[in-house]
C-alpha cells in the first residue's frame, strides 16, 4: 500500500494550546484526505524546528511505503528551518495551500483567530524557499474539502505511484532498436538516473527457450479462454496456439527476469514462427508495458501510464494514416498488430491474418476499434542533452465508417487545438510516431510525472498557438542547455 506523508509545519510563538489545535486540525484533514487520494495518508506529528523537519524527511526518505510527502502551513513556520529538511528530502512534494477554517467569520474574527488560521501567510513564506532552493513541488490551492483541490491532489498521487515504481521498472527487450530508426533510440542510462527504469537486452532465443518449453496442454487451456473472451473468426487454431505459447512463455521469461515491460522486433525474430500480436495484446491487457521495434522508452512509458491509471483504458498506440478531408481531419492510430485491449469500444474478435512485412507466418491479433472519448497522447524523446516528454490532449472520435478490411486494432482521434495547429505542435516538439493513448489520465498526471523525474513536459492543448509554442521550445533549450 503506498502512503504519503502529511507534514504539518509550525513554531512554538504561539505557545502549547495552539500546537495543540495545530495538530487535531491537522488529524482531521489528512483522515479527510485519506479515503479520497488514492493513498493512505499518515499524519505525522507537527514540526517546529529545524531538527525536527530534518528528522521527519529523513523518516520519509527512509519508508520504502511513501511515495511522497504534504506539507501545510496551518500557521507560520520560518522557512530558514526547512532548508535543510528540503534539501534532504528526496520524494515527490506537494505543498497544500489550504486553510483548516473555510468561512472567514467576520463577526467574530479577532487576533487569536487569526494566529490561528494564519495558512495564507504561513503559505508564502513556505513557497518562498521552495522558489529560493528551485525545489520542485506540486502547489495544490482550495480548501481540504474543495473537490477540485482533492482530484489535484489525487492525480499528483497516482503519478507519484508511477515514479515510485521507476527503480522497479525493468524492460526486456528482444533484440534491438529497429535497424535505421530514430527516435526510438535514446540513452538508457539518462532514463535510468532520471526515471530508474532499467532497460536490459535478451537474445530471442532465451524466449524461444522459454516458448519451447510451454506444453500443448498449458496452451489449449489458454486458448479455450480466448474463444471464452473473445469471438474467434478464424478457424486457424494451430495460429492461436502458437500466440497461446508466446503469452505463457513472455510472461515466465519476464516474470523470471523481474521485468514489468517488454520489446519485441519484427526484424528479429530467429526461431518465432509469428510476430508476437496476440500475446502482446494480452500482456498489455494485464498491466505489462510494451514497445514494438525495440522502442524500450515506449515499453517504459505504457507501464509507468498503466500504473498511473490502474490500468484502465492506456495503451501503446502509433500515429499512422490521416484522414486530410476538410472538416472531417483526423488521425487513424494502429500498429502493425499490439494494440491493448484496454481502450476496445465494443466487440473484440480475434483472427488470423497475414503480415505483409516481417517474413513470418500470419499472426493471430485481437481486432476491435476504440471508445470515443477525450484523452492524452504522450510521448518520451531523447534529444541528445535531455529527455522530453509531449503530451498532447486529443479528442477520440468513432471512425465515421466501418473499415471491414482493416485487419488490426484502431483508434482514431483529432488533436487539440485544431487538427493542423495540434499535428504541426506535435512535430515541432519532435514528438514520434509511437506513443501511449489514454482515456483514463490528463495531461496534469503527465505534467506532474515530468516534474517528479526533473525532465522537460511539453503540453499541446485547447489553448496552444503556434507561435506561443515554437517560443517555448526555444526557451526550453535554452533552460535544458
Ligand atoms: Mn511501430
Amino acid at each position: 500500500m503506498s502512503n504519503v506523508w502529511f507534514i504539518t509545519g509550525s513554531q512554538h510563538l504561539y505557545g502549547d494550546e495552539a500546537l495543540k489545535q495545530v495538530a487535531e486540525d491537522s488529524e482531521i484533514i489528512a483522515a479527510y484526505l485519506n479515503d479520497r487520494v488514492g493513498a493512505k495518508v499518515v499524519c505525522t506529528p507537527v514540526v517546529t524546528t529545524a531538527a525536527e523537519i530534518t528528522a521527519v524527511m529523513r523518516q520519509a526518505n527512509a519508508d520504502e511505503e511513501c511515495i511522497g510527502v504534504i506539507t501545510w502551513m496551518h500557521t507560520f513556520s520560518p522557512s530558514k528551518m526547512w532548508i535543510d529538511g528540503l534539501k534532504t528530502i528526496a520524494k515527490p512534494v506537494l505543498h497544500f495551500s489550504t486553510q483548516f477554517n473555510e468561512a472567514l467569520p467576520y463577526s467574530e474574527i479577532d487576533m487569536d483567530f487569526m494566529n490561528l488560521n494564519q495558512s495564507a501567510h504561513g503559505d508564502r513564506e513556505h513557497s518562498h524557499i521552495f522558489a529560493f532552493m528551485r525545489k520542485s513541488r506540486k502547489e495544490v490551492v482550495g480548501h481540504w474539502k474543495d473537490e477540485e483541490a482533492i482530484n489535484e491532489i489525487k492525480t499528483w498521487v497516482s503519478a507519484a505511484k508511477a515514479f515510485a515504481n521507476g527503480s522497479a521498472l525493468r524492460v526486456c527487450r528482444f533484440g534491438d532498436n529497429m535497424r535505421d530508426v530514430a527516435v526510438t533510440e535514446g540513452n538508457k542510462i539518462t532514463v535510468q538516473e532520471k526515471l530508474g527504469w532499467s532497460v536490459d537486452y535478451y537474445g530471442i532465443g532465451d524466449l524461444v527457450e522459454e516458448i519451447n518449453a510451454v506444453t500443448n496442454a498449458e496452451a489449449d487451456k489458454l486458448v479455450a479462454e480466448y474463444k471464452n473472451t473473445y469471438t474467434v473468426v478464424t478457424d486457424d487454431i494451430d495460429a492461436i496456439r502458437e500466440q497461446a505459447k508466446y503469452e505463457i512463455a513472455l510472461e515466465r521469461f519476464l516474470s523470471k527476469t523481474d521485468a514489468t515491460a517488454f520489446t519485441t522486433n519484427f526484424q528479429d525474430l530467429y526461431g518465432l514462427k509469428q510476430l508476437p500480436g496476440l500475446s502482446a495484446q494480452r500482456l498489455m491487457a494485464k498491466g505489462y508495458g510494451f514497445g514494438a521495434e525495440g522502442d524500450w522508452k515506449t515499453a517504459a512509458l505504457t507501464r509507468a501510464m498503466k500504473i498511473m491509471s490502474e490500468n484502465t483504458a492506456t495503451a501503446f498506440m502509433e500515429d499512422y494514416t490521416y484522414n486530410l478531408v476538410k472538416g472531417e481531419e483526423a488521425i487513424l492510430g494502429a500498429h502493425m498488430l499490439e494494440v491493448c485491449p484496454t481502450i476496445a469500444d465494443g466487440e473484440i474478435t480475434l483472427d488470423v491474418q497475414p503480415l505483409g512485412i516481417g517474413d513470418r507466418e500470419p499472426p493471430a491479433r485481437l481486432i476491435f476499434g476504440s471508445k470515443a472519448g477525450e484523452a492524452i497522447v504522450v510521448s518520451l524523446v531523447d534529444l541528445g542533452n535531455r529527455l522530453r516528454l509531449i503530451c498532447a490532449e486529443v479528442e477520440c472520435i468513432s471512425t465515421p465508417e466501418p473499415m471491414p478490411k482493416l485487419p488490426v486494432a484502431s483508434a482514431m482521434w483529432k488533436p487539440y487545438p485544431d487538427f493542423k495547429n495540434g499535428v504541426k505542435a506535435w512535430l515541432l516538439a519532435g514528438g514520434a510516431h509511437h506513443s501511449v493513448l489514454s482515456y483514463a489520465l490528463t495531461k496534469e498526471h503527465i505534467i506532474d510525472f515530468a516534474r517528479m523525474a526533473g525532465i522537460e513536459c511539453v503540453v499541446i492543448d485547447k489553448d496552444t498557438k503556434i507561435s506561443d509554442f515554437e517560443l517555448k521550445l526555444m526557451l526550453g533549450d535554452a533552460a535544458w542547455k
